[in-house]
């Protein structure tokens, strides 16, 4: 019995939870989201200073300014932006004043330098300046107290800008996800070694490897697991430690080799399932160790895994990061060129993407096999072919999973599976 991709991810997404929440520095919570709501230690700014470089003034002494007949007044001296006294300016008088310094007690407004003779001693203005010009008040930006970041916020560079500036070193944060990938495959040699007969490079390693850091979560991999239940066994054991999340690839198929199966088959929760999807079709997922860790047994073939990274692991890693399962929306193609679409299965039909004047036009990235890796590299997308299509023909409309740098629209919170997605059947 095959069971429907949306069931195996729900059961998936019913299991995961949110990492328990750490401290963080700020240099560290790039991507990671807020598990409180961040109030202001100060306010911002914290004190009136200057906008611009020039000369600070009480408005009225320079009102009939002009070039014909400029106002000269003397300077007391200067500040600079991190002077720390507190300088009061008295009427008939000014301070050249750098942009950021604080503007002295008594002054309401800023002469820009470019309006005067830049004097030293004494200078020589032009035009004068409303009450309160290019001064910057206290508090203006942010209030003292206010909340300047609600939880769930996913922290990126802007976020982390004003965390620092109202006060804050470090971040209560949901914590990166770590991952450890598992190749398995007594066929498989490193990357860089040249295959020998009946060898294969592991691909599957570094390529999941990667996918789980596009997703800003941290992987590490171990190579060239043997085929062998004791083997497969230990590693799983050692690397539980240090891992929110394993993922295997390979040893889930119906062979008589397949240790990945049978080992985890005994342990935890894990169960082995046959998802209508293609491809992808075996699937394994369950916890297992003391900390219950999720363990995703991906299919060796690199098309297959990548496929079920894209369905099941990574909406299961979002949600233990705090973030949404779906961050996309699908893109909207329509096919260029027809293609044969299994019955009763989900397909995830590698495409190229193209833009033309009417939109995204989708076609066939070449082989469709779960083996070929050439045509993978030329896709830009997942097609979605619904379970009941068995032809793609010309002209329907597609809904898209696209991958890494395709031509992606980043829209909100989307519902990827239950929509119809085929011919005329897409709704809206
Ligand atoms: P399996 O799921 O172990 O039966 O493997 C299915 C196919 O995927 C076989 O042709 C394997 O050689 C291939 N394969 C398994 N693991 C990897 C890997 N890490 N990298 C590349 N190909 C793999
Ligand atoms: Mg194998």
């Amino acid at each position: 019995m095959l069971i429907p991709v949306e069931e195996h991810l729900a059961r998936i997404l019913n299991t995961v939870h949110e990492l328990t929440p750490t401290r963080t520095a700020l240099d560290h919570a790039l991507g990671c989201v807020l598990a409180t709501d961040i109030r202001s230690r100060v306010s911002l700014p914290g004190f009136d200073n200057s906008a611009m470089d020039g000369y600070a003034v009480y408005s009225s002494d320079v009102a009939d300014a002009s070039s014909q007949a400029p106002v000269q007044l003397p300077v007391e001296g200067d500040i600079a932006a991190g002077d720390t006294t507190h300088h009061r300016l008295r009427a008939g008088r000014t301070f050249r004043i750098m942009t950021g310094a604080p503007v002295p007690i008594g002054a309401d407004a800023i002469v820009p330098v470019e309006q005067t003779d830049a004097g030293v001693k004494s200078v020589s203005i032009y035009e004068g300046v409303p009450h309160g010009r290019h001064v910057r008040p206290q508090g203006e930006d942010v209030g003292e107290g206010t909340i300047v970041l609600r939880r769930g916020t996913r922290l990126s560079a802007r976020h982390i800008a004003l965390a620092a500036a109202v006060g804050h070193g470090e971040l209560s944060v949901i914590p990166t996800p770590r991952v450890v990938v598992i190749s398995t495959g007594d066929e498989l040699i490193t990357p860089g070694q040249v295959p020998g007969f009946g060898q294969v490079v592991d691909s599957n390693g570094p390529m999941i490897a990667a996918v789980a850091r596009e997703l800003d979560v941290v992987a590490s991999r171990v190579g060239g697991v043997a085929d062998d239940e004791e083997t497969v066994l230990r590693t799983l054991r050692a690397q539980l430690g240090r891992a929110d999340a394993i993922i295997t690839t390979g040893g889930v198929s119906m062979g008589a080799y397949d240790a990945v199966k049978a080992v985890l088959t005994r342990l935890g929760t894990v169960q082995f399932d046959r998802v209508a999807m293609q491809p992808g079709k075996p699937q394994g997922f369950g916890t297992i160790g003391e900390h219950n860790t999720p363990v995703f047994t991906l299919p060796g073939n690199p098309v297959s895994a990548l496929v079920s990274f894209h369905a099941f692991v990574a909406p299961a890693l979002r949600l233990m990061a705090g973030r949404p399962a779906f961050e996309s929306a699908p893109l909207e193609a329509q096919a260029a060129q027809a293609w044969p679409s299994p019955s009763g299965k989900l397909q995830f039909a590698r495409v190229a993407l193209e833009h033309d004047s009417d939109g995204l036009k989708a076609r066939s990235a070449g082989g469709q096999g779960s083996h070929v890796l050439g045509s993978l590299a030329e896709a830009d997308g997942f097609a979605l072919v619904p379970p009941h299509i068995t032809r793609v023909e010309i002209g329907d409309r597609l809904l898209v999973m696209p991958l890494g740098s395709a031509a992606t629209s980043r829209r909100g919170g989307a519902d990827w599976y239950g929509r119809a997605w085929c011919g005329t059947e897409v709704s809206e």
